[in-house]
């Protein structure tokens, strides 16, 4: 079989022998396999928050919608602003916000203005009240030292009618539904979440609650998992453990991709005797296995299973967690918004050793802080084995040690991923 994924003259064999991959380039073939959602809805806007715009948002109206006092005062026309001397204007009228006068203003003439009041024809300026010597209920005295257009908002200048004010893609954030409301728009058009079914693989798995027999383990990805995804804003379906049973795990891969525009598995993917994960993918669908240089996470299943993009991640705890972070949440990002996924990064000052030979990239996990002055540090969170699942815990970032790298000293700079700082 050819396809985008198995070109001519690769083929199935690679399945056999595991090519080895750099992290950068196994995230660049699961990106050009990655096709965002086409599903659109219409929601209320404040159901829409953290969900990708299906529109670009334009707007009908200015924002500020009239030129209104930024202060507290009194308006005047900046042709009438005294030079050196104090002059004494004509208090003609009270002006509120939401309560605009009709009246003009002429030379000499000024109106007491509130904050947000729309500004009275004649009038450009507004002086603040601190600076105004009010004579009696109808004259008021200024003085020198003011600007022409001061402590006035004109129409528009936040935002402009007509203006792209968010582009289609943007996942909204609170102060974007502030600035949609601001456009008196209570629904908009988002895309429909990418649907992620997912489900471990081992006979040793214990769902918490029962008892461990010998050898058994508690089944931690699909919690971790879990959590990963539900900060995503991804529709779920957590269909449980399927053990290590060729018929039962073909049956699961196969309702998964019925339902899920991405299939998610851990375990099973090394080349143990009960590893079934890419020999299934192989049958079913259509796989990528690869040996990826980097740790942990080494072996990774990528492929097809009918329409729904499929990754067999490994079973160790850290190892899920650290391969969903670089290869499935770049997928599922650009699946959900079209955008790409550029991971938030910082440099800080390392506050322990890190140990490392050159040929994979490395994903240390750290405690990033920030010092009282100001600089960040990053501490080791200790035991960086693939089965520590308390160093992401611990931890709070990925310390990036890429392949060529042999370790870093205590001091060294070092570029840090913080684990919840999703896209940008
Ligand atoms: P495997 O890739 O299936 O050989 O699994 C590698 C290691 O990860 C083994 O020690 C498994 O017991 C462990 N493991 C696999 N799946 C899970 C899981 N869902 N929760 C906790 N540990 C797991
Ligand atoms: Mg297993």
């Amino acid at each position: 079989m050819t396809n985008k994924l198995n070109p001519p003259g690769r083929g199935c064999n690679e399945a056999e022998s595991p090519k080895t991959l750099t992290v950068a380039a196994a995230r660049e073939t699961i990106l050009a396999s990655s096709v965002s959602v086409s599903g659109i809805e219409k929601l209320a806007l404040r159901d829409a928050l953290g969900r990708a715009l299906a529109e670009d948002i334009v707007s009908p109206v200015n924002v500020p919608g009239h030129t209104n006092s930024a202060m507290d005062g009194y308006a005047i026309s900046g042709n009438d602003i005294p030079g050196d001397e104090t002059r004494e204007f004509k208090i003609i009228a009270t002006a509120y916000a939401g309560k605009p006068v009709s009246l003009s203003c002429g030379t000499r003439e000024c109106v007491r203005i509130m904050t947000g009041a729309p500004m009275p024809a004649g009038t450009d300026t507004v002086i603040m009240q601190e600076q105004v010597n009010v004579k009696d209920a109808e004259h008021a005295l200024i003085g020198s030292g003011h600007r022409p257009g001061q402590n006035v908002r004109q129409a528009g200048e936040d935002i402009l009618k007509s203006s792209i004010v968010l582009e289609s893609g943007r996942s909204l954030t609170p102060a974007d539904l502030g600035v949609i409301a601001s456009l008196g728009i209570f629904e908009v058009s988002v895309y429909r979440r990418p649907r992620v079914a997912f489900f471990s693989t081992g006979d040793e798995l214990r769902s918490a609650g029962e008892s461990l027999g010998e050898g058994d383990v508690y089944d931690s990805n699909r919690y971790s998992l879990y959590g990963m995804l539900k900060k995503l804003n991804v529709e779920m379906l957590d269909m449980g453990n399927i053990g290590d049973d060729p018929a039962k795990l073909r049956t699961a891969f196969k309702s998964a991709a019925d339902t899920a525009d991405v299939v998610i598995s851990s375990g099973g993917v090394s080349v143990g005797e009960a590893d079934y994960t890419k020999s299934i993918l192989e049958e079913i669908g259509n796989i990528n296995f690869w040996k990826i240089a980097m740790k942990p996470g080494r072996p990774l299943t990528f492929g097809h299973l009918d329409n729904a993009l499929f990754f067999g991640l490994p079973g160790n705890p850290v190892a899920v967690m650290v391969t969903f972070y670089q290869f499935v949440l770049p997928a599922l990002h650009y699946m959900a918004t079209g955008n790409p996924y550029i991971p938030f990064q910082v440099q800080a000052v390392t506050r322990d050793q890190f140990r490392k030979r050159p040929g994979r990239f490395e994903f240390a996990r750290g405690i990033l802080k920030q010092e009282p002055d100001g600089t960040m540090s990053v501490a080791s969170t200790g035991q960086q084995g693939s089965g520590i699942l308390t160093s992401m815990s611990t931890g709070n970032c990925f310390v990036l040690l890429p392949e060529q790298s042999s370790g870093v000293s205590k001091g060294e700079v070092v570029q840090v991923q913080p684990f919840d700082f999703f896209a940008t």
